[in-house]
């Protein structure tokens, strides 16, 4: 099987003691990929520890007239392997569209970053049955520009009400929704079968295991429990167990 996956995105949360912690606390895992997304002004004091570090967006463009933003280059510099495209909460709160996000992948893959891009369905969707309708829509916006690359590629599943709310998704309604997702990147290539699929929302150092079992779930994408070194560093020994 594929190596396993467990990033944390720290969203707007922390600071640089918290981080130093973090950088002291975690040990080696050798058998998985442990990426923290940190905030981006602490992307170059976090490298250096045995995690890798990653951001938590970036610009499409270059350079230029974007007050605010961050070019990958610039994320380059610092030291940052990976970056998040595409959450939920940038969809929402800044209205960054399937095609927009797929720019940022195809771009992030261009500057050599792993992008782990997040798709995921609000409640309303869940509740009318069309999942895999909107999760799909959302991949093939991803996959028609990021095909030359997709072995590079991390795509996270994040349920939009499993996100912050403690309601995590059940193991098999994660195993559904992973299984479609590689049934579709199936369709656009032969690597399929080496793309991680990830999963977010209320991951736990309780749930993890059992998620992490299921045979399309490649590891976790941690937000809450990424900010407390124990929970984070449980959630990924049992990946490193796993694998
Ligand atoms: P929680 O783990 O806090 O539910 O957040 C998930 C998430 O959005 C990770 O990107």
């Amino acid at each position: 099987s594929k190596r396993m996956m467990v990033a944390g995105n720290w969203k707007m949360n922390g600071n640089l003691e918290m981080l130093s912690h973090f950088k002291s606390s975690l040990p080696v895992f050798e058998n998985i990929d442990v990426v923290l997304c940190v905030p981006s002004v602490y992307i170059k004091e976090a490298v250096g520890a045995n995690f890798s570090v990653g951001a938590q967006d970036c610009s499409e463009h270059e350079s230029g007239a974007y007050t605010g933003d961050i070019s990958l280059s610039m994320l380059a510099e610092l030291g940052a392997e990976h970056v998040i495209i595409g959450h939920s909460e940038r969809r929402q709160a800044y209205s960054e569209t399937n095609e927009r996000v797929a720019i940022k992948a195809e771009k992030a893959l261009e500057n050599g970053f792993v992008p782990i891009v997040c798709v995921g369905e609000p409640l309303e969707v869940r509740e009318s049955g069309n999942v895999f309708e909107f999760v799909g829509e959302q991949l093939a916006a991803i996959l028609n520009r990021c095909k030359q690359q997709l072995d590079k590629l991390v795509i996270a599943y994040e349920p939009i009400w499993a996100i912050g709310t403690g309601k995590t998704a059940s193991p098999e309604q994660a195993q559904e929704v992973h299984a479609f997702i590689r049934s579709e990147l199936k369709k656009s290539s032969e690597l399929y079968s080496q793309i991680s699929i990830l999963y977010g929302g209320s991951v736990t150092d309780v749930n993890a295991a059992e998620l992490f079992a299921q045979h399309d779930i490649d590891g976790a994408l941690v937000g809450g429990a990424s900010l407390k070194v124990d929970s984070f560093k449980i959630i990924c020994e049992h990946a490193n167990k796993r694998n």
